[in-house]
This record gives structure tokens, C-alpha cells and sequence, in this order.
């Protein structure tokens, strides 16, 4: 079973860090505390229809609206 490990950026404190997720992961959206400042992120992965999970979008759980 592949690791992957996306970089992402903190949407609070805007520090960056990469998060382990197993590839296989089955869920394409949940909530991670930022090891940094503690703050719940929305995490959104990026799957491919090849490859599998390709990275991931952190978000603001609060107010963060997009499309
Ligand atoms: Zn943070």
C-alpha cells in the first residue's frame, strides 16, 4: 500500500506541511488539525482516475466558499 504524502499550506497560520495519507484512502474529504497551529482543515483530495490520489486542497472549514 502506496503513501502519499501532499504538501499543503495552511489556510490559517500559512505554514506548510505534507500530510500522510494512504492511496487507497476512500474518502475524498475530511478534517485534519494543522500540526502547526492546531486549527481544523478542510482537506479536499485530488484524485485522478489513473493514478489515484494525486494531492490535496486545504481549506478553511469556516466560510470558505468556493464554486
Ligand atoms: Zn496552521
Amino acid at each position: 500500500m502506496n503513501i502519499v504524502k501532499p504538501k499543503l499550506h495552511c489556510p490559517y497560520c500559512g505554514k506548510s506541511f505534507s500530510l500522510e495519507l494512504e492511496e487507497s484512502v476512500n474518502e475524498d474529504d475530511l478534517i485534519e488539525e494543522c500540526p502547526l497551529c492546531g486549527s481544523p482543515i478542510d482537506i479536499r483530495l485530488v484524485m485522478d482516475p489513473e493514478k489515484g490520489l494525486v494531492g490535496a486542497e486545504a481549506h478553511r472549514v469556516d466560510g470558505d466558499t468556493d464554486e
